[in-house]
């Protein structure tokens, strides 16, 4: 009963039910009162018809006369004298009106008694002849044509019904298949099978939701790669530092070592045990990021010192390196979370450091240009190949160039500092720097809307 194809086709034939009815009462309202109209006159014409023909024939019995007429009328016929008595034979139909009719009828009034249920259609003429009253009730017999013509609407009404149920079974199938498919996909859906896909050529509403439904099943189908990969990349990313901790202090148990190779697995035991905790560090990091509903404290402050800043605190990385940073720094206030964008300029400025070999050049640009500030960190170090300047802002992904574990970090940079951006409704992206290099634009909206 609660199935949707049960309720359209109740539904359709509820409708086909009601508008036969309907059809039935407006039809018997439209055509009933012309047609009793017709009746009545037809009626009262033919008893007239019958009064003068009599009258026309000059001396001849009344009784036995219009014992001949009602024989041969298509309608039945009576006579009653002014005692009310009936005076011809009776026939299969007897025409018995009330008395109180008849009396109308003798004293010179005509009756009509049509469109009574249950009764024959009848009319009363007033016939006087030779000075005494008589009363002539013509009443329509049960009539044969009638009755077929009342059989054929009710089959045809009945066929109609009949008909347009069974088409409605078979339409509300054809409704309700293309909903069964997408119920079975969703179910698929709902037990991991990403790879549903709907065939339809339709272009009608079931068509677009079947398209809306393939989309969804696609990015569905691309969030659950993207999690297995995140997932095996965690995994890969903690494994490999774990390996090489757990395979120093192996080494570190044998008792006859120099003191140098032991502060050297030490050290390389730290350094390992540093990455993990930075890599956790970021991954609390892009998570809270992510996930946070209003984790923007926005405030204005100027970009250009926070930069300047930025490059003081790394000193001792770029310093070691002997990189020359240069700095264009125009005075710039944004509307922005400061310690936020803090992170994003370290992230980039680092990398930047990072993959530029030693007395490289790193070069740190920002201005303002009508609504956005814009601050450029270009280095002329080992650069991105193009086809990996999009990707390098996914978690985890390393630029085949800096795969150098030595050099590389945890591949989470990039994707905190864009997700940062993103946040504010700015725009980063990658490009080649001078001489092969990177080049990293960031562009803020100067007002924000947070
Ligand atoms: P990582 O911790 O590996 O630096 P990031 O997310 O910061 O992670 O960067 C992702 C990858 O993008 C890096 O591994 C590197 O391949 C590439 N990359 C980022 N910045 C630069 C740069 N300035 N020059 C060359 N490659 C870069």
């Amino acid at each position: 009963m609660k199935s949707l194809y049960t309720r359209i086709v109740l539904l359709f034939v509820g409708v086909i039910v009601v508008s036969l009815i309907i059809a039935s009462i407006a039809s018997t309202l439209l055509f009933q009162k012309p047609f009793e109209q017709t009746l009545e006159n037809s009626l009262l014409s033919n008893g007239k018809q019958m009064i003068q023909t009599y009258r026309s024939s000059a001396g001849t019995e009344l009784i036995p006369f219009m014992n001949n007429v009602s024989s041969i009328s298509i309608y039945a016929i009576q006579l009653f004298d002014a005692s009310g008595k009936p005076l011809l034979e009776a026939r299969s139909e007897p025409v018995v009106p009330d008395a109180e009719r008849i009396r109308h009828v003798l004293a010179g009034g005509v009756a009509r008694d049509i469109g009574n249920e249950g009764r024959y259609p009848m009319v009363g003429l007033p016939f006087p002849v030779d000075g005494k009253s008589y009363a002539l009730f013509v009443m329509l017999k049960s009539n044969e044509l009638w009755m077929q013509s009342n059989k054929e609407v009710n089959t045809e009404l009945v066929t109609v019904f009949l008909i347009g149920s069974s088409l409605v079974l078979a339409a509300a199938r054809f409704i309700v298949k293309p909903l069964l498919r997408l119920r079975d996909a969703a179910g698929r859906m709902a037990q991991g099978h990403f790879d549903v896909q709907l065939r339809t050529n339709r272009e009608d509403e079931i068509g677009q939701l079947n398209a809306s439904f393939n989309e969804m099943a696609q990015e569905l189908a691309k969030l659950d790669r993207m999690r297995r990969e995140f997932v095996a990349n965690v995994s890969h990313e903690i494994q490999s530092p774990l390996t090489s901790i757990s395979g120093f202090a192996k080494a570190l148990k044998q008792k006859r070592m120099s003191e140098e190779s032991r502060m050297y697995y030490l050290t390389i035991i730290e350094e390992e045990s540093d990455r993990l905790s930075r890599i956790s560090q970021n991954l609390l990091r892009l998570s809270s990021l992510q996930h946070d509903p209003h984790p923007v404290q926005s405030a204005a402050f100027r970009l250009d010192e926070q930069l300047r800043k930025v490059v003081i605190a790394l000193e001792p990385q770029w310093s070691g390196k002997e990189i020359a940073v240069e700095l264009d720094l125009d005075p710039v206030t944004v509307h922005a979370d400061e310690d936020q964008l803090g992170q994003v300029w370290t992230n980039l400025l680092g990398n930047g450091i990072k993959f530029t070999p030693v007395r490289g050049r790193v070069r740190i640009r920002v201005y303002a240009d009508g609504r956005s500030a814009i601050v450029r960190i270009t280095d002329n170090g080992i650069g991105i190949p193009e086809d990996q300047r999009t990707d390098i802002f996914k978690p985890f992904h390393k630029a085949d160039k800096a795969r150098d574990r030595a050099v590389s970090g945890s591949g989470l940079g990039l994707s905190i500092a864009k997700q940062i951006v993103d946040m504010h409704e700015g725009e980063i992206r990658a490009d080649e720097g001078p001489g092969g290099g990177s080049s990293f634009t960031v562009k803020l909206p100067l007002r924000k809307s947070l």
